[in-house]
This record gives C-alpha cells, structure tokens and sequence, in this order.
C-alpha cells in the first residue's frame, strides 16, 4: 500500500478525530501516504481530497464532530457511483480506504473495494449498533452527556417533584437509554428492541407504585426508536396528575469533547487499521471483542446479529424500586 485515503461517513461521533489523527499519523510513521476525503463517500465522488500531513491532525485529538466533514450519501447505492469513487481512488493514487463509520458506511466500503481498491471499515458511531463489536467510537462520550444533562434535569425535576421523561439518541438501538438510565437512576427505561420495557402502561405503574413508597420525584429514559415521548408525559400526567415534562436531549449528544475510552478506542483502532493495510489486507472491520481488537471480514461482520444488553435492563428493575 502507498497511500491510504480516509474518510468518515454517517453520523457524526465524538472521538472520530482522535480516529483520523491515528490512522494518519501511523501511517505516515510507516512511510505511506494520506489523504483526507471530506465529506464521506460524496467527497470521494467528487474528488474533494486533500494530501494529510502530521501538522493536519493536530490539535484535534479532543476535539467532537470530524475535521474531515461527514454526510451521507444516497447516490452511492448505485453500482456506477461505485466504479466512479474507485476510478477517483485511482486518479490520487489511493490504494487503501479507512472508513470511519457504520453498517451503511461498510457496505459502501465492500462495494468500492470490488474495483480493486483495499478497504477498512472502522466501527465510529454513538449508538453502539454495530453486532460484530463490544465497542463503537462515540459511545461512552454520548452516554456521558447523557448522564450529565440528565443530573442537571434531575435536580429540578427533585425540587418540583415532577417526572421527567428523558428522549435519548440510538436509532433503533437501546444501548445508550440502558447504559445512560442505569448510570442515571432512571425509574424505567423504554428500549425499541423488548415491548414490555416500551410499553406505556407499565411506566405508569411503576411511576405510581415509586410515588406510593415515597419517591417524590422520577426519571424515565425513552430510546428514540421506542418513540412517543411527549405523549408519555402526557398519558402520564393524565393517569396520575404528576406534573410530566418531556426532554429531547438530541444533537448535543453528539458534541463535545470524547472521554478518555472513546480517544482511546478510536486512536488504537486507527493503527490497527492502518496496520490491516499496510499487510495487504482487505474487506475488514476492525472490532473490539472481549478485550482485544480483531477484524472480521466486512459481510461476515455485516451478518451478525448481537442482543441489546437485557441484562442492564434486568438490573435496573432490581435497583430502581423504590
Ligand atoms: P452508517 O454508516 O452510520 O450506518 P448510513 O446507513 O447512513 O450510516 O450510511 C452512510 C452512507 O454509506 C450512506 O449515505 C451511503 O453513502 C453509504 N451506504 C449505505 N448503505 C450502502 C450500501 N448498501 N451500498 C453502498 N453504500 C452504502
């Protein structure tokens, strides 16, 4: 491999720059060069690429968002946009492709290696629904100002003795609801993967059970993909006369500076990367799998299915009675 192009695409994710600084610098530590795609798979089309030196990633190992801009894609699903992006990997001498991003980014990677170009996937997403890995970029830093929104809320919800109904990010994946609602105190927590944890009725109770042993104030997590959190407070409100308040934390999930798990993840899965590469492999995804960073081939990776952590939810139960 003489030169590596890297790009991010989907949805933004704290700790993808800490991702691009590590990919870039080791490879230039190995002699190869970078190029820095802006705007994931739109800017390989379109050719909007520029040459990476070490001075281009500094500075941003704590910064949120991705210097290398992120979108999405609708026109690469057809074959020819395909071709096109590999003939424009050709035109910079791009041999090998870091892509940072999820499920749809890796499949867009799989298409464009089918024209002789090598491809990485790295998993870098905030929803942590990648099956083939324990770990995606962004996570722990999007649970984190969960966590931090939701004290502030609670301190006001505790002295108006309301319930608060908190609105988290993942698609339609619960993890961040289950790992922010346990790390938060929350009463219950509504998940799109288990319809007993979403249903509506069973949050009333337990908010009127809690009430009736003395709490005077609750916290309920909806994951986005359950949905239907201003109606909630509302049904709550009309079943129990609580004074309910709905909160769509929304994009600010997104922001901010990474934790030290996500700079770590993301700079050690960069050189990994990078690694993959620069041994003349190709079609992976790099995942981090019981304590250790492997890689699986990307349509074996795409075809694994992973539960949503039912345990965390068992155990919220357990803990959040009153
Ligand atoms: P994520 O990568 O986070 O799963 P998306 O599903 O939005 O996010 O995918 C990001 C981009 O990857 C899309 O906008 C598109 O350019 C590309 N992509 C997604 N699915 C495919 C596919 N089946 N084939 C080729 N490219 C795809």
């Amino acid at each position: 491999i003489r030169t590596i192009g890297v790009l991010t695409s989907g949805g933004d994710a704290q700790g993808m720059n800490a991702c691009i600084r590590a990919v870039t610098r080791s490879a230039l530590n190995k002699g190869i060069r970078v190029m820095g795609i802006r705007k994931g798979y739109n800017g390989l089309l379109r050719g909007d690429i520029v040459e990476m030196t070490a001075g281009s990633v500094a500075d941003i190992i704590h910064r949120g968002g991705t210097i290398l801009y992120t979108a999405r894609c609708p026109e690469f699903l057809e074959p020819d946009n395909q071709k096109r992006a590999s003939e424009m990997c050709k035109v910079f001498g791009i041999d090998g492709l870091v892509v940072i991003g999820g499920d749809g980014s890796f499949r867009g990677a799989k298409d464009v290696s089918k024209f002789g170009i090598n491809v990485v996937g790295i998993p870098g997403t905030i929803d942590l629904d990648i099956a083939c890995t324990d770990y995606t970029i962004g996570f722990d830093s999007a649970v984190n100002v969960v966590m931090d929104a939701i004290s502030r809320l609670r301190d006001t919800s505790a002295s108006h003795e309301r319930c608060s109904v908190v609105e988290v990010m993942g698609r339609h994946c619960g993890e961040i609801a289950l790992w922010a609602g346990l790390a938060t105190g929350a009463d219950a927590i509504m998940i799109p993967e288990d319809k007993e944890s979403a249903d509506f009725e069973r949050v009333v109770r337990i908010i009127l059970e809690n009430r009736a042993r003395g709490k005077n104030h609750n916290i309920i997590i909806v994951s986005e993909g359950v949905g239907g959190s201003q109606e909630l407070a509302k049904r709550i409100h009309e079943v129990t006369g609580i004074d309910s308040r709905t909160t769509i934390l929304g994009h600010i999930q997104r922001g901010g500076r990474p934790t030290a798990l996500d700079v770590k993840h993301a700079s050690m899965m960069g050189v990994y990367a990078v690694e993959l590469l620069a041994k003349g492999e190709t079609d992976r995804v790099v995942a981090y799998k019981n304590g250790q960073y492997v890689d699986y081939d990307i349509d074996e990776a795409l075809a694994m299915h992973r539960d949503v952590s039912m345990d965390i939810w068992k155990a919220n139960v357990d803990i959040s009675t009153y």
